[in-house]
């Protein structure tokens, strides 16, 4: 553990800590609760001994009435003490999801890398309602249930302490009985989770990959997988259903020799002056009265410790370090002038360098190309450059500026950037390539964009044109529509710097050479990086990089490093085989 949980306990109660107020309407409410279950138990006594037994008519007229009171009373307690603590819980809940979306924004890429996407979703979502369930249930319990537990075995006190005393007997065979049942159902309730969680999982591998699964015969094998946990889950739930059906009756039995204990001591002589009727109903409705809070009260510390193992992770991502931006450099009107200077960067301390060494630069307008094996650093150095990764030493200068004395927000003001996965979100055409800062952009603006990427014609075709929704991330378009609309976005950004990596890959040829035109469009006239799958496409550029294990093997022209017969005549050779 990070933290000690009594610490994570207090760092959440302190969200809380400004709601002072609607707590105390709450506990008010659970106050007057509290109180009208000893006072109906109470009732009982001169409603039997009074309108029954003795037939008086003081009593017969007025019980009733004091029985509507009470639960008038009783109703509002309850509203007062569920509504206003609802209000302190979902706004813990809100304040949270806030400051850890807020914080997500800003987490650099590595903790991305780190964490599955459903580990911190969840964190938002699911912890965060834990959380705010263990603060103010817990509250809830330990006040209202306290008070009414006092207030009932008060009043059980109060009318025959020796009856009291019975049940008090049994109850420690009670509280073991429950506690060790829910620690019980605890532990399988957890192995139901997990197997609802693979379950879950199998059937999503199987939808998503469904053509695989036909094509490579895997039918059986995820029937047998499924099936098996499917029956694993089945036992878990019997083996549940099992214990809380022995349980209960058990636990019944011990509270009838209470009982039976309680009425042959109420009935037989010695104490027969002492308990009436009217004694005898009240002590019982008292003691039934109890078990519920009891049994609460026996879950309060599963509670808390459910809310600070939320916590806790919470708090783990909510002290994460946000992305690095010290740099506070103004530049306004950046030429695109590159260089980068003995550059090294390794993804973790014992990893091998990725980046080893490089150096070369890029004067204003120019394009150069990167290529080399897949793995062999390409991506990873455009990374460094808009600073999605911090490098560990040498330097990348923009206009003679090293990037990490500018603002990210800055740096990345100046680039425009298209990958071969193009994110799309679930918005119109026009709000998709006029994201972000863009967003102000004119109509007119946009469609010039498209226009520019050869978008313009399938947008106008599609029923709602630029208006048309895309559908989440896109899933309405085909791949070459998707890869303009990027292009589009980066138009519309005009920035100074291009960094386009594996921009057409995902394409088919078809496609890609409707994407291509649009491209070499947006390349003239600013800096341009380019990654190339095709070595075809990048015949043009100024300077080639040849990568090879983190390292610059070859440097030059098409023309200058096919005549050197080395790294770049061999790649170019397997590819013109393929083609
Ligand atoms: P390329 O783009 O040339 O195919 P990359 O720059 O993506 O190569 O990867 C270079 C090396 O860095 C590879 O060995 C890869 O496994 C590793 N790598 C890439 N991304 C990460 C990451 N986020 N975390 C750790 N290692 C990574
Ligand atoms: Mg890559």
């Amino acid at each position: 553990m990070k933290d000690s949980g009594l610490a994570t306990y207090k760092r959440l109660l302190s969200y809380v800590k400004t709601d002072r107020h609607l707590m105390l309407v709450a506990v008010i409410g659970m106050v007057a609760y509290a109180a009208t279950d000893t006072a109906f138990a109470a009732l009982m006594k001169p409603m039997i001994d009074g309108s029954f037994v003795n037939r008086d008519p003081e009593s017969i007229r007025t019980i009733p009435l004091l029985i509507l009171l009470i639960f008038v009373i009783r109703g509002f307690g309850s509203y007062l003490s569920t509504y206003f603590m609802a209000r302190v819980g979902w706004g813990l809940i809100k304040t949270i999801r806030n400051e850890m979306f807020a914080k997500l924004i800003h987490l650099p890429s590595s903790i991305y890398d780190q964490s599955s996407s459903g580990e911190l979703i969840s964190k938002i979502t699911y912890n965060a309602e834990r959380v705010s369930e263990a603060t103010t249930n817990a509250l809830t319990i330990f006040v209202r249930d306290t008070l009414t537990i006092i207030g009932l075995v008060g009043w059980m006190v109060y009318l025959n302490w020796r009856l009291t005393l019975v049940f008090f007997l049994v109850t420690p065979f009670l509280t073991v009985i429950v506690v060790y049942i829910s620690k019980y159902f605890r532990s399988i309730s957890h192995g139901i989770q997990q197997s609802m969680g693979t379950l879950t999982n199998v059937i999503e591998e199987v939808i998503e990959g469904q053509r695989v699964v036909k094509i490579f015969g895997g039918q059986e094998s995820e029937i047998k997988k499924f099936e098996a946990e499917n029956e694993s889950n089945r036992v878990l739930q019997l083996s549940l259903v099992k214990v809380r059906a022995i349980s209960v009756p058990f636990i019944q039995f011990i509270v009838a020799i209470a009982l039976a204990g309680i009425v042959y001591l109420s009935s037989s002589n010695g104490e027969t002056q002492a308990v009436t009727a009217g004694t005898f109903m009240s002590f019982i409705i008292a003691m039934m009265a109890l078990f519920a809070p009891l049994k609460r009260l026996t879950t309060v510390n599963a509670e808390i410790q459910k809310g600070i193992a939320a916590g806790q992770s919470i708090f783990e991502l909510l002290e994460q370090d946000s992305e690095k931006d010290a740099g506070h450099r103004p530049l306004a009107n950046v030429e695109g002038y590159l260089k980068v200077t003995n550059l090294k960067f390794k993804y973790a301390e014992h990893k091998p360098l990725v980046i080893d060494d490089i150096s070369f630069e890029v004067k204003a307008g120019q394009m150069i190309a990167l290529v080399g094996q897949s793995g062999s650093g390409k991506s990873t150095l455009v990374n460094l450059i808009t600073r999605f990764y911090q490098h560990q030493s040498g330097s990348i200068e923009l206009d003679g500026f090293e990037v990490n004395e500018l603002s990210l927000q800055n740096l990345r003001s100046h680039i425009a950037y298209v990958g071969q996965e193009v994110t799309l979100f679930n918005d119109t055409i026009a709000n998709n390539i006029a994201y972000g800062a863009l967003r102000d952009a004119t109509m007119d603006d946009i469609k010039k964009a498209a226009k520019a990427a050869f978008a313009n014609d399938f947008i106008e075709k599609m029923q709602d044109g630029y208006q048309t929704q895309v559908g989440e991330n896109g899933v309405l378009l085909s791949g070459g529509q998707r890869q303009r609309l990027a292009i589009a976005r980066a138009f519309l950004k005009d920035a100074p710097i291009l960094i386009l990596d594996e921009a057409t890959s995902a394409l088919d040829t078809e496609s890609e050479r409707e994407v291509q035109a649009g491209l070499e469009k947006l390349f003239s006239h600013r800096t341009t990086l380019v990654i190339a799958h095709r070595l075809s496409t990048i015949e043009k550029a100024d300077s080639i990089l040849v990568f090879q294990d983190g390292k610059i093997a070859e440097q030059g022209n098409h023309q200058a490093l096919l005549k050197t017969n080395g790294v770049y005549t061999k790649l170019h050779q397997m590819q013109f085989k393929e083609n």
